[in-house]
């Protein structure tokens, strides 16, 4: 690993060291560890007494989503599998030191009544809820359809796409107007990789679920978005998301020549979350260190 010179700041850059882990991966397991803004992330007030719900809020993204609403005065619920314990317990401790309430609700979303329940949980323990980010997302690479089994094949489909609909289905009888929805896509939707076929198409199903959810609850002054990530530096790629000769060389063929930190993408949840962008919706917000692909 090197230091990035290629803008402001210095981020690790590609060759990275290989490092398996079985999924769903650990970020405290990962060389670097990624920068979810534990230290560099600084608020101002721009979600202050929001009530928000992040899936998977433990690590990668969500984790730098979480802090970064917690710095912005948001009370934060966050959910995640039980084995993900140690890092949920980093993020809980993080958004307490806030002074914001921090829910943590392990489970497995890929059931539906479990869904319900994470909804259910979020909304009686923070009081409401006025922001939810479906964030969670299962990638497995696999290099051939005929390799694809029918089983990986529908846990991504049950993670990816009818999470986040029995997520929102759930959520929205309490929100109203003002309040946001995010989803998280991926330049996959738009430039799928041939090792990618069943997690790609799922990422498109985001984009659609985006843009017609956005037309359906525009008139309620419900705002939907997704964001569109390129390369970020999470436990996802190194846990089965890519074979580790590619997470060595991850971010590499980007313009910036470097994979995303966590940190680096919050502040655009932040704002499709904040008061401030409130004609934007039905939109995807990529942010991919140049490339251009959505
Ligand atoms: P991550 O591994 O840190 O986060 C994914 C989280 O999903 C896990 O922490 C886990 O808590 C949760 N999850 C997975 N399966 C679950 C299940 N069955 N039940 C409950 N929770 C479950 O990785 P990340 O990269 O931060 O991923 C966040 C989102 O970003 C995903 O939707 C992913 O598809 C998307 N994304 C990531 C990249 C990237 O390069 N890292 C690029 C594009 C899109
Ligand atoms: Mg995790």
């Amino acid at each position: 690993m090197t230091s990035g010179n290629n803008t402001s700041k210095h981020y690790p850059c590609p060759p990275f060291v290989e490092q398996p882990q079985q999924m769903p991966g650990l970020a405290s397991e990962m060389k670097p560890i990624p920068d979810h803004g534990e230290t560099s992330y600084i608020g101002s007030g721009k979600l202050a007494g929001k009530k928000a719900l992040i899936t998977g809020g433990d690590s990668g993204i969500g984790r730098a989503v979480a802090i970064a609403y917690a710095r912005e005065g948001a009370d934060v619920a966050i959910g995640y599998l039980p084995e993900e314990e140690s890092d949920a317990a980093a993020v809980i401790a993080l958004i307490q030191a806030e002074g914001r309430k921090a829910v943590a609700i392990p489970g497995d979303i890929r059931v539906e009544s479990f869904c319900d329940t994470l909804v259910e949980r979020a909304v009686s323990e923070l009081g409401g809820l006025d922001i939810l980010v479906n964030n969670a997302g299962r990638q497995q690479y696999c290099e051939s359809i005929e390799e694809l089994t029918t089983a990986a094949f529908d846990a991504t489909f049950k993670t990816n796409v009818y999470a986040p609909f029995w997520i929102t289905r759930a959520a929205l009888r309490h929100l109203s107007e003002g309040a946001a929805i995010i989803n998280t896509s991926s330049v996959q939707a738009f430039k799928p990789s041939e090792i990618l076929l069943d997690y790609a198409q799922t990422k498109a199903c985001n984009v659609a679920f985006t843009k017609s959810l956005a037309k359906q609850l525009g008139p309620k002054g419900i705002r939907v978005n997704a964001v569109a990530p390129g390369p970020y530096w999470t436990p996802l790629q190194s846990s089965g998301g890519q074979p580790q000769e590619k997470v060595q060389q991850f971010g590499a063929d980007t313009p910036l020549g470097r994979p995303g930190q966590p940190v680096e993408i919050a502040p655009l949840y932040v704002l499709l979350a904040s008061d401030s962008s409130s004609y934007a919706s039905g939109q995807v917000w990529c942010s991919d260190g140049g490339t251009g692909v959505a």
